[in-house]
């Protein structure tokens, strides 16, 4: 068992655990969101829903008296970055002039918004779509490397992208001192992880990115029964160790491989939803309704193998 606990619980229902002495989570406002704070200001990992932006604002404000200075986005899902431009406009950029009037700050003087370059495409609609989000929620900054780094409150601070798994623009972020490393919806504990095809995610790239997961982590060990070891922050769900990760990978790659052998038989797709690939899963992952079915996973499945 992990030794965080709730601190302050329903704050407009909105739960506040610490994770560590300048890491804490925030659950209840659509994603999990992470607060990473010291005296450089707070780095705030995913934004949750729009409607819940001002109670998450006022959570953070009890977490840490320090200026918000950057909102990092997992993924472009609107449960993620719902409260960008209201979480990024209660912070401060880093970036100031000695202007009066704030002109020449970036951002009008909000905190960063930092996203992989596919989430801002995404938010931004460039097909000549409007777009779903409003311009003041957008990326600031974007990056398409491998990894994008800071140091800030005295650590390391890895933005990862781990390409085509829950979608294309999937960031992990590492702190690395702080030894946490916060997932977004790659790792999603409260149901089978939403492989969304049409946003650029693929099997191949869900497992890739949870054995980086697994690879990033690392467990207490030898001494196994002290508490401690790396904290995995999911997109939706509790907070997890490595041997969570783990299991989680090993449930996708025992489906993938079910499916796979249906597939060598020569099975359709309905044929394989009709074997129940999930089973021994489902019950606790599954869904039968909703954004996410245990159809809609195998489906994805299916078409990422095919
Ligand atoms: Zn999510």
């Amino acid at each position: 068992m992990l030794a965080a606990g709730v601190i302050a619980a329903a704050q407009d229902a909105l739960d506040v655990v610490k994770v560590r002495d300048n890491v804490y989570m925030i659950a209840g406002a659509g994603s999990n969101i992470t607060v990473q704070f010291g005296s450089d200001g707070a780095v705030v990992v995913d934004a949750g829903t729009q409607s819940q932006a001002d109670a998450v604002v006022a959570a953070i404000r009890k977490i840490t008296s320090q200026p918000i200075r950057y909102v990092v986005d997992t993924s472009d899902d609107a449960d993620h970055v719902g409260g960008n431009e209201k979480v990024a406009k209660a912070g401060k950029t880093l970036f100031q002039t000695n202007n009066a009037l704030g002109q020449g700050m970036t951002n009008g003087g909000a905190a960063a918004i930092l996203s992989a370059e596919k989430v801002l495409i995404r938010m931004s609609a460039p097909t000549g779509k409007s777009s779903p989000f409003p311009t003041a929620s957008w990326p600031t900054e974007s990056y398409d490397q491998k990894r994008k780094y800071m140091y800030l409150n005295g650590e390391g601070i890895e933005v990862l992208h781990l390409p085509a798994a829950h979608t294309d623009g999937d960031s992990v972020v590492f702190f690395r001192r702080s030894d946490v490393v916060v997932a977004g919806d790659i790792l999603d504990l409260t149901r089978f992880p939403v492989i969304d095809i049409t946003r650029g995610g693929s099997l191949q790239g869900e497992i890739d990115a949870l054995n980086r997961l697994v690879e990033l982590a690392i467990p207490s060990v030898p001494l196994v029964s002290q508490s401690g070891g790396t904290y995995v922050i999911p997109g939706h769900g509790r907070v997890c160790d490595q041997l969570d990760v783990v299991e989680y990978r090993d449930m996708v790659t025992i489906i993938r491989d079910r499916v796979q052998d249906s597939m060598k038989k020569g099975m359709t797709l309905d044929d394989v939803q009709s074997a129940k690939p999930t089973q021994g899963y489902a019950a606790r992952y599954g869904a039968d309704s909703g954004a996410w079915t245990t159809k809609m996973f195998v489906a994805a499945i299916y078409k990422s193998l095919r």
